[in-house]
């Protein structure tokens, strides 16, 4: 097969996708610009970041927690991270806390739920606050063990030392991002806040239906809603739940997917009439044929030698229907050396089929042209390099050949008749939602204006 594919990673895939200019960032926060806002605005219960009482959530310094707990009073509160190969004790000997207090604070540490694990597996930079024992003040410690939890340590008024975890106390935000394409997806959204977790999956769950690299235009756009738990202490996203509503618009066709889970809790996308998000590519584009050569190795009939066979082979009597392994675009329907009478339909961006030693084509196969999954593009040949009538089958993963057999594409299942009345409701649910998030950021753009705040990024 004389054909090379160029391979591209996923990273030059995105830079090709087109710039996008997001011109409106909309979010609805539950913080304290709220104050200049309506009371119209939704409020979703959220942990308070000071109250204490129950031990539960995370103090912002330890002259806080120490306040809070009534412990014994600290002096200065420095700041050091630990270093590679650095150890709890060997990062507190280092900034000068004396034998006895490491054996008393690591004491402690171990007494936590699997305080022996949090010991050893404690992140190299970690930031560690501190506060050096002495006569008459306590040591302390805060640990910014991982994104949700801290680790206080401190010294009791009878001078023990008690350990305890932290929740870091967060908020949820839902954000609805507006987005025009010029340029680069990818960079663009990145810059305008969209975590890059929800941007992936955004790519992914489109990734069916769009082929980024060629159906974008110029003007093309995009919406995609979603939930952010920012840490109320440092500000900071500490995750993304998944997508709840995504939508493109290319060149006026419009396409919208809302989540919904399926039995087992997990996150499906479905269109507003409930087809899924989903589709496979056929394993097997015709019919009735015989399975005559796999994948893999195998001495190739006519040179003789043994080759590496990239394809499947089925073997048909001329003539045979071939079908379209899934929708997509004819990219290549003619001659094509060895390959003889060659069709190549591009799925997404990723995955493309391609169809060889045809007789003929169907006559609306032409390049640039949309085909459905299914339908019938061509007929079972001996054109090229071939010893009898079959199809050469392949499918090509990000432009190399990949065994039909293995890929792992989900079928995706649509929302079933008894259900479909639910799921509509629930797309109500979020358009309303989704609705009421654009009232809010007029008056939120107001509100930033006022406040001369520039944490919204609104990018032209
Ligand atoms: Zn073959």
């Amino acid at each position: 097969m004389k054909k090379v594919f160029n391979y591209r990673l996923l990273g030059h895939f995105l830079t090709v996708v087109g710039l996008f200019c997001l011109y409106i960032f909309f979010i609805n926060i539950n913080n304290a610009l709220s104050s200049s806002l309506k009371s119209h605005q939704q409020i979703t219960p959220t942990k308070r970041p000071f109250n204490l009482f129950n031990l539960e959530e995370s103090a912002d310094t330890i002259f806080n927690l120490v306040q809070k707990v009534g412990a014994k009073p600290v002096a200065n509160i420095q700041k050091t991270r630990l270093k590679k190969n650095e150890t709890l004790s060997s990062a507190l000997k280092r900034v000068n806390f004396e034998n006895y207090h490491i054996t008393k604070i690591t004491n402690s540490i171990k007494e936590l739920n699997k305080g022996t694990k949090i010991l050893s597996s404690l992140p190299v930079g970690m930031v560690i606050h501190y506060s050096n024992p002495s006569s008459l003040t306590g040591g302390a410690l805060k640990l910014k063990y991982n994104k949700t939890r801290d680790i206080f340590v401190w010294q009791d008024l009878k001078n023990n030392y008690i350990s305890q975890v932290f929740f870091r106390p967060t908020r949820t935000e839902d954000m609805l991002v507006r987005g025009t394409i010029k340029n680069n997806l990818y960079i663009s959204a990145l810059k305008s806040g969209i975590p890059e977790n929800t941007l992936l999956e955004m790519i992914s769950l489109l990734g069916f239906s769009v082929d980024f690299q060629r159906e974008i235009r110029s003007g093309d756009s995009f919406e995609v809603l979603f939930t952010k738990e920012i840490d109320i202490l440092s500000n900071l996203v500490t995750q993304t739940k998944p997508i709840m509503y995504v939508s493109m618009n290319l060149s006026g066709n419009k396409l919208h997917f809302f989540n919904y889970k399926d039995k087992y809790g997990l996150p499906q996308y479905y269109d507003e009439n409930g087809k899924s998000s989903k589709r496979t590519i056929m394993k097997t584009p015709i019919n009735g044929a015989r399975l005559s050569s796999g994948y893999g190795n195998r001495k190739h009939p006519i040179l003789g030698y043994t080759k590496m066979h990239r394809g499947l082979d089925f073997a048909a009597p001329s003539g045979t229907p071939v079908f379209a392994a899934g929708d997509g675009i004819i990219e290549k329907a003619g001659w094509n050396g060895s390959y003889g009478k060659y069709i190549r339909i591009r799925h997404t961006g990723t995955y493309k089929t391609a169809y060889a030693h045809l007789s003929g084509f169907h006559k609306n196969v032409k390049i640039g042209r949309k085909v459905l999954q299914g339908k019938i593009i061509g007929f079972v040949g001996n054109t090229g390099r071939s010893t009898g009538p079959h199809l050469h089958y392949e499918v090509i993963k990000n432009n190399i050949q990949v065994n039909p057999m293995r890929i792992k594409l989900p079928a995706g299942k649509n929302i079933s008749k008894s259900n479909i009345k639910n799921y509509k409701k629930h797309v109500k649910n979020i358009l309303n939602h989704k609705m009421a998030l654009e009232k809010l950021s007029r008056n939120k753009e107001l509100a930033i204006n006022n406040h001369n705040t520039s944490k919204i990024l609104i990018v032209y």
